[in-house]
């Protein structure tokens, strides 16, 4: 079953409001299992709507219209549409009465073009608008459906939970059910290449990356009657996945993020932890301590900004920072040892690197940065060249001081080789 969006309205094109309502309809039909090949949007001008209509109709099952169902001059889409389909329109009393019951409800009076809204194609399915005047509209010729919804978000969206999700499962019947195996550690192009001949060969479960922050998830997606047979079609595509990123999936549970993931196994580990951040200026801290449960293994962060700080709080030598810089794998080592025995923690992170926009030169560029992780009397360092501006460049460097610690705590306790399967 294929889907198509076709939205509607000259202030789309004109780039005056963002098309939000292609972006929610897209992800619904999507994990509704509707294939969704073509978007459009289309100006308030009817040869041209009637044009994108019978195109949409003819390379589509389903094609869901959104906007132009207002009162005004300018809103044709109920009317073209119709046209298209060579239906009438025709006076829906439960929509007039609906209409009347809003206006009097809000004690405004209906203009005569308000009567517009009640005129639906012959034959239609009218889906009752709760958060407005006009009504959504499903029509059908021969197996093709057209699905007409208003453009207001706070609209559209609740119609189409309410009536059309019904309507378009009712067409196929069936679950869909997705799994995501999450990645760090890898980046997208590289994952994609590593997913190649899946995703080329893919039918039912389907295959798709997607790319976060530091991250990549792949949603392996089955179509079947129930849970249990889409779990039974997802099982091997997961174990796949599995043999071929190792330990750089840091779970395959929905709800599990980075920072749970990490915090579950320092919890699970029973390791006390503590970091000393510099240009992440307690990003770390926030993220960790956002997941509930942190207190029993987060015990005390240090932001050391300043080379006085990070003498003075965490012990990092003079002779240090004057011979390599505060950025450097040398101070990274010294202050992930001196916050470790400011609390005589098990584990310790140390972030120190250069956010830019200022503050780079050749040998040390914007983006470089330090991450050493101290696990009960090791440090491993590593160092990384992030692009982006300042924020970026922060938030990426936390990402991977949260992959350095999954990859320190496995190491260590599982005396398993991160990257090795
Ligand atoms: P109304 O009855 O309010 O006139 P309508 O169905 O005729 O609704 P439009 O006139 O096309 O819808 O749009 C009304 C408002 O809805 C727009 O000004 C905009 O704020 C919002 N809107 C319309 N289309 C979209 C869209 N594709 N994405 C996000 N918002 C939209």
């Amino acid at each position: 079953m294929t889907v198509e969006i076709l939205c509607v309205g000259t202030e789309l094109l004109l780039g005056n409001i963002v098309n939000t309502n292609a972006a929610y309809l897209a992800e619904k039909c999507a994990s509704l299992g509707l294939s969704c090949y073509y978007q459009s949007v289309v100006g308030d001008n009817e040869g041209r709507l009637k044009e994108a209509i019978s195109t949409a109709m003819g390379r589509s099952d389903v094609v869901i219209l959104s906007g132009g169902l207002g009162p005004t001059e300018d809103d044709l889409t109920k009317e073209t549409a119709a046209a298209v389909m060579g239906k009438k329109l025709v006076m829906d009393e439960e929509s007039k009465d609906a209409i009347t019951a809003y206006f009097k409800k809000r004690g405004i009076q209906a203009t005569d073009n308000n009567w517009k809204q009640a005129l639906v194609p012959e034959g239609a399915l009218v889906l009752t608008n709760h958060n407005g005047t006009a009504p959504g509209i499903i029509m059908r010729k021969d197996n093709t459906h057209v699905v007409l919804l208003p453009g207001p978000p706070g609209e559209l969206k609740p119609m189409f939970e309410e009536n059309v999700v019904p309507y378009l499962e009712a067409l196929e019947p069936g679950i869909i059910y997705s799994q995501t195996v999450k990645i760090c550690g890898v980046g997208e192009s590289k994952a994609e290449t590593m997913l190649k001949d899946l995703i080329d060969t893919q039918t039912n479960p389907t295959i798709a990356t997607y790319a976060k922050p530091g991250e990549v998830h792949i949603r392996v997606t089955a179509k079947a009657d129930n849970e249990k047979e889409a779990k039974k079609l997802n099982k091997p595509v997961i174990k796949e996945l599995k043999s071929r990123f190792g330990y750089d999936i840091y779970t395959t549970e929905e709800d599990v993020t980075l920072e749970k993931a990490v915090v579950d196994l320092m919890l699970a580990n029973e390791l006390s932890f503590t970091c000393a951040e510099s240009c992440t200026g307690g990003m770390l801290s926030a993220r960790l301590i956002n997941v509930p449960g942190a207190s029993e293994c987060y015990k005390c962060g240090f932001i050391t900004y300043s080379n006085k700080a990070k003498r003075k709080v965490l012990g990092v030598k003079k002779p240090t920072l004057q011979k390599y810089g505060a950025v450097s794998e040398q101070v990274a080592e010294e202050m992930a040892n001196g916050a470790a025995n400011a609390y005589k923690a098990d584990m310790a992170i140390a972030i120190t690197g250069i956010a830019g926009p200022d503050g780079g030169s050749k040998e040390k560029p914007v983006g470089l940065v330090y991450i050493a992780c101290y696990m009960k009397g090791k440090v491993t360092v590593q160092k990384f060249q992030f692009m982006g501006n300042r924020e970026k460049i922060r938030e990426s460097a936390v990402t991977s001081a949260l992959n350095l610690m999954r990859k320190c705590i496995l190491e260590y306790f599982s005396k398993v080789t991160f990257g090795k399967k």
